[in-house]
């Protein structure tokens, strides 16, 4: 079987968080014919972690690691750094859904923090990893009631959080947007380009990783043979955790069941002392939006303020300038609406990034056909879920077994999408409405 990669990672848009790192160490790119007992694609969340254990697991193995750009480039160095241990379904209205099911997600995402926390600290990798939970945000009556259900989630859940007014909300944030809040103790926020260039340097040493190396083409067999354009990479067991980019594997049944989804986010310069005095508030906090489609923001330690929001559907993977430009306009305005006693601070960058989601929130974990392991679709929450998967997926190709192993497996699959165009109009038309009802809260 032969898979072929049209749409490969873009240098798109220039993400403040990678940006504003020192440049990293020159990339080793593949080269020549390679053999490895293993090969993980796709140096993201997932598959830093599953190659990560998969060494851990077998010090004697040979493991590669491809990635089309640098570690810290792709979606893993480009997302808001919330490590979000709860419930965080996007297709609903208060991120919670079905208990027994909340119940598995948070063993996961705790699973993941505990991993990475570990990981952090014995290798001293700095990356603001801050364990100062999270706020909720609401402005209008739709998101008040978002909140209150919310709320009304976790007190069923039996999860701790506190009830917060517009007053302790501009305590916290200096803005007077928000009339009510809600924070959640469990979530650890990080920058995360450094937390996952942090995770690059210091994989184990039988893991080699290969960057600025775009796999164009897979021969699925015995072994796989994995082409680049300077070289070839043979392994008997092949890790998909190519993210989104996996949804153009249709011989592996995955097209037409994960969609890849861009969110797009901004970072300000940082704020003079004299514009810190004028905001307030306190010195690193990170805010979601109470209203799934609304507007992430987090006040950075260095004195910037990262915002995120607007989704859209991009079945190649890629977006344009143009759309990078209208989405910078919109996140100038909700910046404007939160801190309008910040009115000459730019937005020095402006980024978008891919999410791999399923309809129903599944996920096509497992063995896909013989060798061929899938740690995609983290559905929105690839710190913690990108994590875990790529942790477990390792477990799994190896027979080990764990009680989160359990709940991994039995995670439903991706539902099956209408075909295109029927798909790109649901979608479209879907994001559009819901983003028209997030009216002020964006
Ligand atoms: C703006 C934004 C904000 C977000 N905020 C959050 C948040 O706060 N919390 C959270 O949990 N999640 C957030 N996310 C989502 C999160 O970033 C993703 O879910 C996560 O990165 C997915 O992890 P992954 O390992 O599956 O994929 P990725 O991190 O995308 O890694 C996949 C890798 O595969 C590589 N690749 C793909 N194709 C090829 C090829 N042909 N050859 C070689 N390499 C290839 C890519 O270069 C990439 O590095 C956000 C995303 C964005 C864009």
């Amino acid at each position: 079987m032969q898979l072929t990669c049209h749409f490969l990672p873009q240098n798109d848009g220039r993400c403040g968080w990678y940006e504003t790192l020192p440049p990293p160490p020159a990339s080793a790119p593949l080269q020549g014919e390679v053999k490895a007992d293993w090969v993980v694609l796709g140096a993201g969340l997932a598959g830093l972690a599953a190659a990560r254990r998969l060494a851990e697991l077998q010090p004697n193995a040979a493991i590669a690691l491809v990635d089309a750009r640098r570690v810290g480039f792709g979606a893993a160095g480009r997302n808001s750094g919330f490590m979000i241990d709860l419930p965080h379904d996007l297709n609903s209205h208060d991120y919670t859904g079905d208990r027994s099911r909340d119940f598995e997600q948070i063993r996961l995402n705790r699973g993941a923090i505990d991993y990475m926390r570990e990981i952090v600290q014995r290798h001293g990798i700095d990356c603001d990893w801050r364990e100062q939970g999270k706020l909720h945000g609401a402005v209008e009556a739709h998101g008040l009631r978002a909140l209150e259900a919310f709320a009304k989630g976790l007190s069923a859940l039996g999860e701790p959080y506190s009830e917060l007014d517009a007053q302790q909300m501009k305590a916290i944030t200096g803005s007077d947007f928000y009339h009510a809040g809600l924070h959640t103790p469990g979530c650890v926020q990080v920058q995360p380009a450094s937390l996952v260039r942090g995770l690059g340097a210091t994989l184990p040493e039988n893991v080699r990783l290969y960057e600025d190396s775009p796999v164009r083409e897979i021969n699925v067999g015995q072994p796989h043979t994995l082409v680049t354009d300077q070289g070839r990479l043979e392994a008997p067991r092949l890790v998909l955790a190519n993210n989104a980019y996996a949804a153009q594997f249709g011989q592996l049944g995955l097209k037409g069941r994960i969609l890849p989804v861009y969110t797009y986010g901004s970072l300000s310069r940082q704020l003079s002392p004299k514009e810190l005095a004028a905001l307030g508030g306190e010195e690193s906090w990170g805010l979601i939006p109470a209203n799934p489609m609304g507007t992430t923001v987090r006040r950075m330690g260095d004195g910037r303020i990262a915002i995120r929001n607007s989704f859209t559907y991009n079945p190649h993977v890629s977006t344009s300038a143009s759309r990078l430009a209208r989405v910078r306009g919109a996140h100038r305005c909700s910046f404007e609406r939160r801190f309008p006693m910040l009115p000459d601070v730019e937005l020095e960058y402006t980024w978008g990034g891919a999410l791999c989601v399923s309809r129903n929130g599944g996920t096509p974990f497992g063995e896909l056909v013989p060798g061929v392991f899938s740690a995609v679709c983290q559905n929105g929450l690839g710190l913690t879920r990108g994590t875990i998967s790529g942790k477990l997926i390792a477990e799994y190709a190896l027979g080990v077994e764990s009680e989160l192993l359990d709940i991994m497996l039995k995670q439903p699959k991706p539902a099956a999408n209408p075909p295109e165009p029927l798909l790109g109009l649901g979608v479209r038309s879907t994001l559009a409405w819901k983003e028209w009802q997030a009216g002020k809260e964006l």
